[in-house]
């Protein structure tokens, strides 16, 4: 369960993005945070990841012991395969390459990827990135997902399919909060957070 008490944002010599967020979130929710570019969505994400400290209020993660992120950005080494990007954090926990690569073709088969998995990053198209990066986060079997805008260099159909299995993963139990612009992608959440809502009434000041 992830417990959202009072929290209030800002960046040292900036203005408040949030403040008074109240939620809870159980186990096998999918939550679209919401709002316009630059409202603070991603700031929330690494909040609640831990990353970031807020600056005031308090997340309690509990019975969250693994969390998985998937960046707005995809990253990775251009030179090396697909696959080796989901199999490599596999290794780093101590699997096999015999082991691991079945596990992360499985994942990358969640996010239809299976076709790509002998290519070079640097060859992925920005969508094949993304969704490997999803891959990859999945594979790790998180307790709760956070995904900065997944489906930002998707096509629809794609996006949608995208969204799917995000729904299918918070089916089995997992946390999946999901910073989005994309209107399907919000309507295919249980829950919607609009930050929009939490922005600060002007003239107002937070101490
Ligand atoms: P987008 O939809 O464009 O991804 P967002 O809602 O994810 O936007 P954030 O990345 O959370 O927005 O950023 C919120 C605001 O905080 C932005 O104005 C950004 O420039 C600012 N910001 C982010 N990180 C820092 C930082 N470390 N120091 C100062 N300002 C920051
Ligand atoms: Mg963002």
């Amino acid at each position: 369960e992830l417990v959202v008490h009072d929290l209030a944002h800002r960046f040292p010599g900036t203005d408040v993005l949030f403040e008074h967020l109240n939620f809870t979130v159980q186990p096998g929710s999918t939550v679209a945070v919401c709002g316009p570019s630059g409202c603070g969505k991603s700031t929330l994400l690494s909040i609640l990841a831990g990353w970031e400290k807020p600056y005031r209020g308090t997340v309690e993660r509990l019975g969250i012991t693994r969390t998985g992120w998937v960046f707005q950005n995809p990253y990775g080494v251009p030179e090396r395969s697909a696959l080796d990007h989901v199999v490599l954090p596999l290794l780093a926990k101590g699997l096999t390459r015999r082991e691991a690569e079945p596990q992360a073709l499985e994942a990358m088969g969640l996010f239809d990827l299976q076709y790509a998995s002998d290519r070079r990053f640097s060859d992925l198209s920005g969508g094949e990135a993304q969704r490997l990066m999803l891959a990859r986060a999945v594979c790790s079997h998180p307790d709760m997902l956070l995904v900065d805008e997944p489906t930002a260099q998707l096509d629809t159909r794609t996006a949608h399919s995208v969204s799917h299995v995000l729904g299918n993963l918070a089916g089995q139990g997992m946390i999946v909060l999901v910073a989005t612009h994309d209107p399907d992608t919000r309507a295919a959440c249980s829950r919607v957070i609009d930050l929009a809502e939490y922005a600060p009434v002007e003239g107002e000041v937070v101490e």
